[in-house]
């Protein structure tokens, strides 16, 4: 097929489709895999808006531009393996020469000198064209739906039962605000979890996305509806999820006047972005667009105060009983300058349930089957719980998920491994493909919010036990780690999560094509990226990760 052919078939805008099977349509699978997961970024299974390249995450792109999109297509269709893709802000701007352990594509996403990092000045340079946002897993071409941090929403639910409620979640009640790209993972996450969940987001499109791929029960416009729903389900024990249009500022006022009182009460509204994400109380979603254009400085506004007012409100639950948290998108910052003092006054997410998984390095390994075929996926399932058979909280993982979670896109896996372990799953996936015994090569990623890939001081790296919270030299030196591992693509972002100004962050995906080249990559990149964390983690302090260090044998041991 030729380049024109190609474009027709998998890139004619807005409809992208990653190629499946095991044919090459690229030069090897080194340049194929990226080609796919890049492609399968936009897919309108896969992304929250394929028209603008917005993959998810407020406006977080997978590309630059069309023309862009186009160039990376016919650069990847045929690079060869010594030479490495340079893509800045979502743009291919050249080839330089490496080899064929190094990675083939090496990326730079809304990078800007810390003086400049504000969003207003972002905003300047994407308007003239310059630049994009890449949020973390969208620019760097691993986003694959919402699983992707349905695992990680799960475990933080489940270990927020384990400390607050005996580890039993029936009949109690999360709220959230929500229900996109990723916070779309939350009424899953919950109702496996064993919980009843509110979520609310003032787009009905969004919830209803949730109901067609199943991560959410029941939807509706009418809150008396959603509250007979949920309240029915505490009483009955049930499992359930309800999706409410609205405005979850307006939500939550109603909940405090009817005194209903969550159990757990957290929000994953795209907040890290007052201008393209957030929805200002009082502005319905037509008027919310326009004004974004005609006055994007009282939107801002706008935007800031209803977040303080939206805090001011979860800061109530919280007096009155709620478990309240963070979840990871700068809510809190922005409610502060928005005028609520008190916005710190509750945690956000990491510190308070993640970062001893951190000190294992642990985080989010996912692995998507390049060949489309949901058999592979289950063949991968079925090895992992065989290699890790002692793992029950694992194999109930996976039990659970090719139960309950439909693919989006190439069918992928998520599951959180730590330090050794992430190693032997590569390299065994490795194996089913050396051995045939699934279809085509795997890839391997992650999520950036990893042990050891990013510096964003009011999530990840809050509340760090040495004060070095806003050190960025950690997630740069994971991209060396793994860029000098052999990744097969590797990137370095800014703002992802949090906004422009609040975090940077690296990213890493590595395939396996059952090559003795793919395997000797797999293992150093599968042990420098969680041995990051550790590194990280026992420098600050952590007892757990200093323990790590020595029952890994990592220190100088050369
Ligand atoms: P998204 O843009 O796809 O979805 C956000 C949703 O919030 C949208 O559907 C939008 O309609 C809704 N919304 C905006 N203002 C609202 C309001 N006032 N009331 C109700 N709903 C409102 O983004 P996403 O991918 O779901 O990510 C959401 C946020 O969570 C982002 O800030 C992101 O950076 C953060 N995030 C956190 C984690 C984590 O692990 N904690 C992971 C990924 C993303």
């Amino acid at each position: 097929m030729n380049y024109s052919e190609f474009i027709e078939k998998y890139a004619s805008h807005p409809h992208y489709k990653a190629p499946t099977g095991n044919q090459l349509q690229a030069r090897s699978w080194q340049t194929e895999a990226p080609l796919r997961m890049f492609l399968n970024n936009l897919d309108a299974e896969v992304a929250e808006d394929p028209a603008n390249l917005i993959v998810y995450g407020g406006t977080g792109q997978a590309a630059r531009n069309t023309d862009a999109v186009k160039e990376i297509i016919r650069i990847l269709l045929e690079m060869d393996e010594n030479v490495s893709l340079l893509v800045q802000s979502g743009k291919p701007i050249g080839l330089v020469r490496s080899h064929p352990q190094a990675p083939r594509v090496m990326i730079a996403n809304s990078n800007l000198v810390p003086a400049w990092a504000t969003w207003e000045h972002f905003e300047e340079l994407k308007s003239r064209g310059l630049m994009m946002y890449g949020q973390m897993t969208a620019g760097s071409w691993i986003y694959i739906g919402s699983q992707g941090i349905l695992q990680g929403t799960f475990e933080t639910f489940v270990e927020c039962g384990r400390k607050y409620f005996n580890g039993n979640l029936n009949s109690k009640l999360i709220v959230s605000g929500g229900i996109g790209g990723m916070s779309g993972a939350q009424p899953l996450a919950a109702t496996m979890a064993g919980a009843v969940f509110l979520g609310v987001d003032v787009d009905a499109e969004r919830i209803k996305k949730r109901l067609d791929t199943r991560y959410l029960d029941k939807m509706t416009s009418d809150y008396s509806e959603a509250i007979g729903w949920i309240l029915e389900a505490k009483e009955k024990g049930e499992v359930l999820s309800v999706g409410l249009v609205g405005d979850i500022g307006d939500v939550l006022e109603k909940l405090l006047s009817d005194s209903i009182i969550p159990d757990i009460l957290t929000d994953q509204t795209s907040a890290h972005d007052p201008l393209h994400g957030y929805v200002p109380n009082g502005l319905t979603l037509k008027e919310a667009y326009e004004m974004r254009k005609s006055n994007p400085t009282a939107y801002k506004e706008r935007s800031l105060k209803s977040m303080a007012r939206h805090v001011g409100f979860m800061l109530e639950m919280q007096k009155r009983g709620s478990i309240t948290f963070d979840y990871g998108n700068n809510l809190r910052e922005f409610a502060h300058q928005g005028g609520e003092i008190h916005a710190f006054d509750y945690d956000g997410f990491v510190p308070k349930f993640i970062r001893p998984l951190f000190c294992d390095g642990k985080g989010p390994f996912r692995w998507v089957a390049l060949s489309g075929d949901p058999e592979d996926i289950f063949t991968t399932d079925r090895e992992l719980m065989k290699l890790f058979s002692e793992n029950e909280h694992l194999i109930k993982w996976l039990t659970e998920a090719q139960e309950k979670v439909p693919f989006q896109g190439l069918p992928s896996r998520i599951c959180w491994l730590g330090m050794s372990e992430r190693e032997k799953a590569g390299l065994m996936f490795n194996q089913l493909v050396k051995e045939g015994k699934v279809k085509a090569p795997i890839v391997i990623g992650r999520d950036h919010l990893d042990c050891g890939s990013v510096a964003s001081p009011n999530r990840e790296t809050e509340g760090m036990l040495d004060g070095s919270d806003a050190v960025s030299d950690w997630p740069l030196l994971n991209l060396m780690a793994n860029t000098g591992g052999g990744a097969t693509w590797v990137s370095f972002h800014h703002g992802g999560g949090v906004g422009i100004g609040y975090s940077q962050h690296a990213g890493m995906v590595v395939i396996a094509d059952g090559t003795d080249r793919a395997a000797e990559c797999l293992s150093r990149v599968l042990y420098n990226d969680p041995a990051m964390g550790i590194y990280r983690h026992a420098d600050a302090g952590y007892e757990i990760a200093i323990e790590n260090r020595r029952k890994f044998d990592m220190n100088f041991n050369l």
